[in-house]
C-alpha cells in the first residue's frame, strides 16, 4: 500500500508558511511529522513517499511524481493561522470529490479523537459519517483549490485532501498538543489512513450540510488578496 505525504509550502525556500507560538515554520514542522508518519507505517507495510516543493518546484511535478509512484491517497500537510486565538482542525477536500470527502472526514474524526481537539465547525469530536464534521469543501478560487485540483487532475481515482491540523500561531490548549505531544498527531493519520486503505471507508455522507469556502466575506476578499495559501 502506498501513500503520498505533499510537505506544504517549501522546507528549504523562502516561503516556509506560517509559524507556531513555538517559533517553528509549517513546513519544518510537517516534515518532521512526515517522516514520524513514514516511519510508522512501515510497520504496517504502507510505504509513504514524501514530497516537497523543494524537490519537486511545482504542483504538476508533484502530481505526476504521485502517480508515478502509484499512490492509493494524497495529503497535502499544513497547519493554520489567524490574527485572534481560533479552534479547531479541519481537512479540506473539492466539492463533489465524494472519496476526498469521506477520507477528509475520517482524518478530522481521527484527530478529534485522538489528540483530544475540536473539529472546526463543529463543537466537538463526532462520528464517522456525521454533518459537516470539521471538513471544508473546496470550490474554484477556493483555499488551497490549485493544489487539490492539480493533484486530482491526473490521479482521479484517489483520495486527494490538505490537512490543517490546529491554528498553530497561538498557544492554545487545542495548539500546545500539536507540539507538546506531537506523537498524537502521527497516531491520529495514522489511524486515518490505515481505516481508509484496508476497510474502503469510502461512504457517501451529506454534502449539503457541509459549508462550502469561502464561508464569509472575511474569507473571500483574503483570498482574493492573498494568493498564496497558508
Ligand atoms: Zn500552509
Amino acid at each position: 500500500m502506498k501513500v503520498a505525504l505533499i510537505v506544504g509550502h517549501y522546507v528549504y525556500g523562502k516561503d516556509k508558511g506560517a509559524v507556531s507560538y513555538t517559533g517553528e515554520t509549517e513546513s519544518h514542522y510537517n516534515k518532521r511529522i512526515a517522516l514520524t508518519l513514514q516511519q510508522s507505517l512501515k510497520a504496517h507495510d504502507v510505504e509513504v513517499k514524501i514530497f516537497t516543493r523543494d524537490e519537486y518546484r511545482t504542483f504538476a511535478n508533484i502530481a505526476a511524481g504521485i502517480k508515478g509512484f502509484g499512490a492509493q491517497l494524497s495529503m497535502e500537510m499544513h497547519f493554520n493561522s489567524f490574527a485572534t486565538a481560533s479552534l479547531g482542525c479541519e481537512c479540506l477536500a473539492m466539492v463533489k470529490d465524494q472519496d476526498s470527502i469521506s477520507f477528509a472526514d475520517l482524518v478530522t474524526d481521527k484527530i478529534a479523537e485522538i489528540v483530544g481537539v475540536t473539529e472546526r465547525g463543529t463543537g466537538g469530536p463526532s462520528k464517522f459519517n456525521a454533518k459537516s464534521d470539521g471538513v471544508l469543501l473546496i470550490d474554484k478560487g477556493g483555499r488551497g483549490f490549485n493544489n487539490l485540483n492539480i493533484v486530482k487532475g491526473i490521479n482521479k481515482t484517489i483520495p486527494v485532501v490538505l490537512v490543517e491540523p490546529c491554528f498553530a500561531n497561538i498557544k492554545t490548549e487545542q495548539s500546545r498538543k500539536f507540539f507538546e505531544s506531537e506523537y498524537l498527531y502521527v497516531q491520529a493519520l495514522e489511524a486515518a489512513i490505515l481505516e481508509w486503505l484496508h476497510f474502503d471507508c469510502s461512504k457517501t455522507i451529506d454534502v449539503a450540510n457541509i459549508a462550502v469556502s469561502p464561508k464569509n466575506t472575511v474569507e473571500a476578499i483574503m483570498n482574493a488578496v492573498k494568493r498564496d495559501y497558508k
